[in-house]
Protein backbone atom coordinates (compact mmCIF):
# COMPACT_ATOMS: atom_id res chain seq x y z
CA UNK A 1 0.00 0.00 0.00
CA UNK A 2 1.33 3.56 -1.13
CA UNK A 3 1.12 6.07 0.87
CA UNK A 4 0.42 10.02 -0.02
CA UNK A 5 0.03 13.14 1.76
CA UNK A 6 -2.01 15.89 0.57
CA UNK A 7 -1.61 19.26 1.73
CA UNK A 8 -4.54 21.58 0.64
CA UNK A 9 -6.85 18.76 1.94
CA UNK A 10 -10.29 20.52 2.64
CA UNK A 11 -9.76 22.28 -0.98
CA UNK A 12 -11.42 21.38 -3.73
CA UNK A 13 -8.81 19.41 -5.77
CA UNK A 14 -8.03 17.68 -2.38
CA UNK A 15 -10.92 16.72 -1.51
CA UNK A 16 -11.66 15.01 -5.08
CA UNK A 17 -7.67 14.11 -5.14
CA UNK A 18 -8.37 12.02 -1.76
CA UNK A 19 -11.16 10.20 -3.37
CA UNK A 20 -9.37 9.24 -6.36
CA UNK A 21 -5.87 7.47 -4.28
CA UNK A 22 -8.31 6.22 -1.76
CA UNK A 23 -10.30 4.31 -4.63
CA UNK A 24 -6.05 3.34 -5.70
CA UNK A 25 -5.72 1.61 -2.24
CA UNK A 26 -3.35 4.49 -1.04
CA UNK A 27 -2.91 5.14 2.43
CA UNK A 28 -4.13 8.96 2.42
CA UNK A 29 -2.49 10.94 5.28
CA UNK A 30 -4.80 15.35 4.56
CA UNK A 31 -2.54 18.27 6.14
CA UNK A 32 -4.91 21.11 7.18
CA UNK A 33 -4.15 24.47 8.47
CA UNK A 34 -7.20 24.07 10.64
CA UNK A 35 -9.52 20.87 11.09
CA UNK A 36 -12.66 22.89 12.09
CA UNK A 37 -15.82 20.34 11.27
CA UNK A 38 -16.61 23.31 8.27
CA UNK A 39 -13.94 23.01 6.58
CA UNK A 40 -14.84 18.74 5.84
CA UNK A 41 -17.84 19.41 4.61
CA UNK A 42 -15.94 18.58 0.63
CA UNK A 43 -14.47 15.55 1.85
CA UNK A 44 -17.72 14.34 4.12
CA UNK A 45 -19.88 15.08 0.63
CA UNK A 46 -17.92 12.53 -1.05
CA UNK A 47 -17.76 10.58 1.50
CA UNK A 48 -13.88 9.99 2.12
CA UNK A 49 -13.58 11.84 5.22
CA UNK A 50 -13.37 8.97 7.41
CA UNK A 51 -10.89 7.09 5.37
CA UNK A 52 -8.07 9.51 5.27
CA UNK A 53 -5.86 10.41 8.63
CA UNK A 54 -6.33 13.94 9.34
CA UNK A 55 -3.47 16.59 10.68
CA UNK A 56 -2.87 19.77 11.92
CA UNK A 57 0.30 20.97 10.19
CA UNK A 58 1.87 25.02 9.75
CA UNK A 59 3.50 24.13 6.55
CA UNK A 60 5.65 27.50 6.82
CA UNK A 61 7.34 25.47 9.70
CA UNK A 62 10.18 23.36 8.52
CA UNK A 63 10.83 21.43 11.41
CA UNK A 64 6.83 20.70 11.37
CA UNK A 65 7.03 19.37 8.00
CA UNK A 66 10.45 17.20 8.67
CA UNK A 67 8.52 15.75 11.78
CA UNK A 68 6.03 14.44 9.87
CA UNK A 69 7.70 12.84 6.86
CA UNK A 70 9.95 11.38 9.28
CA UNK A 71 6.49 10.19 11.20
CA UNK A 72 4.47 9.43 7.93
CA UNK A 73 6.87 7.89 5.55
CA UNK A 74 4.83 8.77 2.28
CA UNK A 75 6.06 7.38 -1.39
CA UNK A 76 4.36 10.52 -2.72
CA UNK A 77 3.26 14.36 -1.73
CA UNK A 78 0.54 16.13 -3.92
CA UNK A 79 1.18 19.96 -2.60
CA UNK A 80 -2.31 22.02 -3.07
CA UNK A 81 -2.35 23.90 -0.47
CA UNK A 82 -2.17 27.52 -1.44
CA UNK A 83 -4.22 30.91 -0.94
CA UNK A 84 -5.36 30.28 -4.69
CA UNK A 85 -7.80 33.08 -5.20
CA UNK A 86 -6.20 35.97 -7.90
CA UNK A 87 -8.65 38.62 -6.69
CA UNK A 88 -7.79 38.21 -2.78
CA UNK A 89 -4.23 38.09 -3.78
CA UNK A 90 -4.65 42.13 -4.30
CA UNK A 91 -5.86 42.59 -1.01
CA UNK A 92 -3.66 39.51 0.56
CA UNK A 93 -0.01 40.38 -1.49
CA UNK A 94 1.83 39.57 1.17
CA UNK A 95 0.61 36.98 3.18
CA UNK A 96 0.18 35.24 -0.80
CA UNK A 97 3.49 35.02 -1.57
CA UNK A 98 4.79 34.03 1.71
CA UNK A 99 2.78 30.75 2.02
CA UNK A 100 2.67 30.09 -1.84
CA UNK A 101 6.76 29.95 -1.99
CA UNK A 102 7.67 29.25 1.69
CA UNK A 103 5.81 26.06 1.53
CA UNK A 104 6.78 24.25 -1.10
CA UNK A 105 10.44 25.61 -0.46
CA UNK A 106 10.37 24.21 3.09
CA UNK A 107 8.93 20.98 1.78
CA UNK A 108 11.40 20.73 -1.02
CA UNK A 109 13.98 21.04 1.69
CA UNK A 110 12.30 18.49 4.09
CA UNK A 111 12.54 16.06 1.15
CA UNK A 112 15.75 16.49 0.74
CA UNK A 113 16.84 15.89 4.44
CA UNK A 114 15.05 13.43 4.96
CA UNK A 115 14.18 10.93 1.55
CA UNK A 116 14.91 11.93 -1.70
CA UNK A 117 13.05 9.36 -3.35
CA UNK A 118 9.74 11.01 -2.09
CA UNK A 119 8.00 11.84 -5.02
CA UNK A 120 6.71 15.18 -4.91
CA UNK A 121 3.88 17.04 -7.26
CA UNK A 122 3.56 21.06 -7.05
CA UNK A 123 0.08 22.70 -8.24
CA UNK A 124 1.22 25.63 -10.54
CA UNK A 125 -1.01 27.86 -12.54
CA UNK A 126 -2.00 29.74 -16.17
CA UNK A 127 -1.58 32.03 -14.20
CA UNK A 128 2.14 32.69 -14.08
CA UNK A 129 1.78 33.63 -17.66
CA UNK A 130 -0.38 36.55 -17.34
CA UNK A 131 -1.93 38.70 -20.15
CA UNK A 132 -0.42 36.44 -23.11
CA UNK A 133 -0.48 37.42 -26.76
CA UNK A 134 -3.87 36.71 -28.22
CA UNK A 135 -1.74 35.71 -31.54
CA UNK A 136 0.41 33.51 -29.65
CA UNK A 137 -2.57 31.47 -27.70
CA UNK A 138 -2.68 28.40 -26.74
CA UNK A 139 -0.35 28.50 -24.03
CA UNK A 140 1.85 25.78 -23.96
CA UNK A 141 4.87 24.18 -21.44
CA UNK A 142 7.44 26.30 -23.32
CA UNK A 143 5.37 30.51 -23.07
CA UNK A 144 7.34 32.63 -21.75
CA UNK A 145 6.05 33.58 -17.48
CA UNK A 146 5.15 37.07 -17.34
CA UNK A 147 2.55 36.57 -13.97
CA UNK A 148 0.27 39.93 -13.34
CA UNK A 149 -1.05 39.42 -10.11
CA UNK A 150 0.60 38.37 -6.66
CA UNK A 151 -1.12 35.14 -6.92
CA UNK A 152 0.35 34.81 -10.23
CA UNK A 153 4.20 35.59 -8.83
CA UNK A 154 3.77 33.27 -5.91
CA UNK A 155 2.94 30.34 -8.11
CA UNK A 156 5.66 31.57 -10.78
CA UNK A 157 8.42 31.48 -8.02
CA UNK A 158 6.98 27.91 -6.55
CA UNK A 159 6.91 26.67 -9.96
CA UNK A 160 10.91 28.03 -10.81
CA UNK A 161 11.72 26.38 -6.77
CA UNK A 162 10.43 23.11 -7.77
CA UNK A 163 12.59 23.05 -10.96
CA UNK A 164 15.39 23.92 -9.58
CA UNK A 165 15.28 20.77 -6.79
CA UNK A 166 14.23 18.51 -9.57
CA UNK A 167 17.18 20.00 -11.80
CA UNK A 168 19.59 20.48 -8.91
CA UNK A 169 19.25 17.28 -6.77
CA UNK A 170 17.63 14.85 -9.04
CA UNK A 171 13.92 14.78 -6.99
CA UNK A 172 10.81 13.40 -8.72
CA UNK A 173 8.75 16.66 -9.07
CA UNK A 174 6.63 17.24 -11.41
CA UNK A 175 4.51 20.63 -12.28
CA UNK A 176 0.69 20.83 -12.92
CA UNK A 177 0.10 23.73 -14.63
CA UNK A 178 -3.50 23.96 -14.40
CA UNK A 179 -5.83 26.54 -15.92
CA UNK A 180 -9.53 26.73 -14.36
CA UNK A 181 -10.92 24.00 -13.11
CA UNK A 182 -14.27 23.81 -11.39
CA UNK A 183 -16.64 22.12 -9.58
CA UNK A 184 -19.35 21.93 -6.82
CA UNK A 185 -16.69 21.77 -3.85
CA UNK A 186 -15.55 25.88 -5.21
CA UNK A 187 -15.46 28.37 -2.38
CA UNK A 188 -17.78 30.84 -3.02
CA UNK A 189 -15.65 33.67 -2.98
CA UNK A 190 -14.85 32.25 -6.56
CA UNK A 191 -16.98 33.61 -9.66
CA UNK A 192 -18.05 30.12 -11.25
CA UNK A 193 -19.34 28.99 -7.64
CA UNK A 194 -21.21 32.74 -7.18
CA UNK A 195 -22.65 32.52 -10.40
CA UNK A 196 -24.11 28.79 -9.65
CA UNK A 197 -25.75 29.07 -6.27
CA UNK A 198 -26.76 32.86 -7.35
CA UNK A 199 -28.78 31.48 -9.87
CA UNK A 200 -30.29 28.98 -7.90
CA UNK A 201 -31.14 31.71 -4.99
CA UNK A 202 -32.68 34.00 -7.45
CA UNK A 203 -35.16 30.96 -9.02
CA UNK A 204 -36.03 30.36 -5.15
CA UNK A 205 -36.67 33.91 -4.48
CA UNK A 206 -34.28 34.37 -1.93
CA UNK A 207 -32.10 36.56 -4.28
CA UNK A 208 -32.82 39.59 -6.76
CA UNK A 209 -29.65 39.80 -9.15
CA UNK A 210 -26.31 38.80 -10.01
CA UNK A 211 -23.70 41.29 -9.21
CA UNK A 212 -20.50 40.36 -11.53
CA UNK A 213 -16.81 42.11 -12.48
CA UNK A 214 -15.85 41.63 -16.10
CA UNK A 215 -17.69 39.21 -18.22
CA UNK A 216 -15.81 39.31 -21.37
CA UNK A 217 -12.85 37.97 -20.11
CA UNK A 218 -12.66 34.55 -21.60
CA UNK A 219 -11.00 31.29 -19.69
CA UNK A 220 -10.03 27.18 -20.57
CA UNK A 221 -12.46 25.58 -17.80
CA UNK A 222 -12.28 21.89 -17.03
CA UNK A 223 -13.94 20.09 -14.10
CA UNK A 224 -11.93 18.65 -10.92
CA UNK A 225 -12.57 15.13 -10.97
CA UNK A 226 -11.22 14.63 -14.52
CA UNK A 227 -7.96 17.13 -13.54
CA UNK A 228 -6.77 15.14 -10.32
CA UNK A 229 -6.57 11.83 -12.56
CA UNK A 230 -3.82 14.10 -14.01
CA UNK A 231 -1.76 14.72 -11.02
CA UNK A 232 -1.85 10.98 -9.95
CA UNK A 233 -0.34 10.33 -13.60
CA UNK A 234 2.77 13.00 -13.11
CA UNK A 235 4.18 10.94 -10.18
CA UNK A 236 3.26 7.83 -12.16
CA UNK A 237 5.47 7.91 -14.57
CA UNK A 238 8.92 7.48 -15.67
CA UNK A 239 10.12 11.18 -15.65
CA UNK A 240 9.08 14.08 -13.63
CA UNK A 241 8.49 17.02 -16.29
CA UNK A 242 6.47 20.16 -15.90
CA UNK A 243 2.71 19.75 -17.91
CA UNK A 244 -0.03 22.27 -18.76
CA UNK A 245 -3.63 20.76 -18.01
CA UNK A 246 -6.60 22.52 -19.57
CA UNK A 247 -9.20 21.84 -21.99
CA UNK A 248 -7.78 23.33 -24.90
CA UNK A 249 -11.17 26.07 -25.11
CA UNK A 250 -11.69 29.46 -24.51
CA UNK A 251 -15.14 30.70 -23.18
CA UNK A 252 -16.18 34.18 -21.88
CA UNK A 253 -17.62 34.71 -18.63
CA UNK A 254 -20.98 35.65 -20.71
CA UNK A 255 -20.99 32.51 -22.31
CA UNK A 256 -20.40 31.10 -18.48
CA UNK A 257 -23.50 33.01 -17.52
CA UNK A 258 -25.92 32.51 -20.17
CA UNK A 259 -25.50 28.78 -19.78
CA UNK A 260 -26.17 28.47 -16.75
CA UNK A 261 -29.19 31.13 -15.77
CA UNK A 262 -30.65 29.33 -19.83
CA UNK A 263 -30.38 25.89 -17.82
CA UNK A 264 -32.42 27.28 -14.88
CA UNK A 265 -34.99 29.13 -16.94
CA UNK A 266 -33.76 32.76 -15.78
CA UNK A 267 -33.05 35.33 -18.30
CA UNK A 268 -29.41 36.74 -17.63
CA UNK A 269 -30.18 39.84 -19.56
CA UNK A 270 -32.57 41.33 -16.85
CA UNK A 271 -31.16 39.18 -13.81
CA UNK A 272 -27.12 40.03 -14.60
CA UNK A 273 -25.67 43.44 -13.40
CA UNK A 274 -22.37 44.65 -14.16
CA UNK A 275 -20.27 45.73 -11.56
CA UNK A 276 -16.81 47.81 -11.91
CA UNK A 277 -16.18 47.76 -8.43
CA UNK A 278 -15.66 43.58 -8.39
CA UNK A 279 -13.03 44.69 -11.28
CA UNK A 280 -9.34 43.60 -10.74
CA UNK A 281 -6.54 46.30 -11.06
CA UNK A 282 -5.06 43.71 -13.73
CA UNK A 283 -7.36 41.41 -15.95
CA UNK A 284 -6.26 38.44 -18.21
CA UNK A 285 -8.06 38.92 -20.99
CA UNK A 286 -8.45 35.87 -22.72
CA UNK A 287 -6.13 32.69 -22.07
CA UNK A 288 -6.38 29.16 -23.33
CA UNK A 289 -4.02 26.34 -23.20
CA UNK A 290 -2.70 23.34 -25.10
CA UNK A 291 -2.91 19.95 -23.10
CA UNK A 292 -1.43 17.77 -25.82
CA UNK A 293 2.24 17.29 -24.39
CA UNK A 294 0.06 15.58 -20.90
CA UNK A 295 -2.33 13.73 -23.40
CA UNK A 296 0.52 12.39 -25.23
CA UNK A 297 3.00 11.43 -22.44
CA UNK A 298 0.62 10.41 -19.86
CA UNK A 299 -2.06 9.08 -21.93
CA UNK A 300 -4.40 11.83 -20.04
CA UNK A 301 -7.48 11.96 -22.06
CA UNK A 302 -10.12 15.06 -21.00
CA UNK A 303 -13.08 14.59 -23.54
CA UNK A 304 -15.92 17.07 -21.81
CA UNK A 305 -16.64 20.20 -23.72
CA UNK A 306 -17.85 23.03 -22.06
CA UNK A 307 -21.87 23.06 -22.27
CA UNK A 308 -21.17 19.44 -20.24
CA UNK A 309 -19.72 20.82 -17.87
CA UNK A 310 -21.88 23.47 -16.63
CA UNK A 311 -24.24 20.68 -16.68
CA UNK A 312 -22.51 18.52 -14.83
CA UNK A 313 -21.87 21.75 -12.05
CA UNK A 314 -25.55 21.99 -12.26
CA UNK A 315 -26.28 18.53 -11.18
CA UNK A 316 -23.76 18.71 -8.56
CA UNK A 317 -24.88 21.34 -7.26
CA UNK A 318 -28.20 19.77 -6.74
CA UNK A 319 -26.59 16.92 -5.08
CA UNK A 320 -24.62 19.19 -2.67
CA UNK A 321 -27.69 20.79 -1.77
CA UNK A 322 -29.59 18.02 -0.71
CA UNK A 323 -26.61 16.32 1.08
CA UNK A 324 -26.53 19.67 2.73
CA UNK A 325 -30.10 20.21 3.71
CA UNK A 326 -30.22 15.96 5.11
CA UNK A 327 -26.89 16.61 6.82
CA UNK A 328 -28.08 20.02 8.96
CA UNK A 329 -31.34 18.09 9.43
CA UNK A 330 -29.67 14.86 11.36
P1 LIG B 1 -8.88 25.74 -2.78
O1 LIG B 1 -10.20 25.02 -2.90
O2 LIG B 1 -8.90 27.20 -2.55
O3 LIG B 1 -8.07 25.02 -1.60
C1 LIG B 1 -6.88 25.57 -1.12
C2 LIG B 1 -6.37 24.78 0.05
O4 LIG B 1 -5.21 25.44 0.55
C3 LIG B 1 -7.35 24.67 1.22
O5 LIG B 1 -7.18 23.43 1.85
C4 LIG B 1 -6.91 25.79 2.15
O6 LIG B 1 -7.14 25.56 3.53
C5 LIG B 1 -5.40 25.77 1.93
N1 LIG B 1 -4.85 27.09 2.23
C6 LIG B 1 -5.16 28.27 1.68
N2 LIG B 1 -4.45 29.28 2.22
C7 LIG B 1 -3.67 28.71 3.15
C8 LIG B 1 -2.72 29.22 4.07
N3 LIG B 1 -2.41 30.51 4.09
N4 LIG B 1 -2.13 28.35 4.93
C9 LIG B 1 -2.43 27.03 4.88
N5 LIG B 1 -3.32 26.48 4.01
C10 LIG B 1 -3.92 27.31 3.18
O7 LIG B 1 -7.95 25.49 -4.06
P2 LIG B 1 -8.07 24.37 -5.19
O8 LIG B 1 -8.97 24.86 -6.27
O9 LIG B 1 -8.35 23.06 -4.55
O10 LIG B 1 -6.60 24.40 -5.79
C11 LIG B 1 -5.59 23.50 -5.38
C12 LIG B 1 -4.25 24.03 -5.81
O11 LIG B 1 -4.21 24.19 -7.23
C13 LIG B 1 -3.89 25.40 -5.24
O12 LIG B 1 -2.51 25.42 -5.01
C14 LIG B 1 -4.25 26.35 -6.36
O13 LIG B 1 -3.51 27.55 -6.26
C15 LIG B 1 -3.86 25.52 -7.56
N6 LIG B 1 -4.58 25.83 -8.80
C16 LIG B 1 -5.93 25.84 -8.81
C17 LIG B 1 -6.59 26.13 -10.00
C18 LIG B 1 -8.10 26.09 -10.06
O14 LIG B 1 -8.67 26.54 -11.05
N7 LIG B 1 -8.77 25.53 -9.07
C19 LIG B 1 -5.87 26.38 -11.17
C20 LIG B 1 -4.48 26.32 -11.11
C21 LIG B 1 -3.83 26.04 -9.93
P3 LIG B 1 -8.43 26.15 4.32
O15 LIG B 1 -9.55 25.17 4.06
O16 LIG B 1 -8.01 26.16 5.74
O17 LIG B 1 -8.71 27.51 3.76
Amino acid sequence: MKTAIITGITGQDGAYLSKLLLEQNYKVIGIARNLLAGNLNGLSFLNVVNDIELVEANLLDLSNIIRFLEKYKPDEIYNLAAQSSVGLSFDQPIGTLEFNIISIANILEAVRMVNKDIKVYQSSSSEMYGNVDKNKLPIDENFIIHPASPYGISKASAHWISVNYREAYNLFIACGILFNHESVLRRQNFVTKKIITSAFRIKNGEQKELRVGNISIQRDWGYVPEYVKVMWKMLNTKKPDDYVICSGEAHSLQEFIEKVFTTLNLDSKKLVRPDKSLYRPVELEKIYGNPNKAKKELDWNYTMSFDELIAQLIEDEIKYTEWAKSNQKN
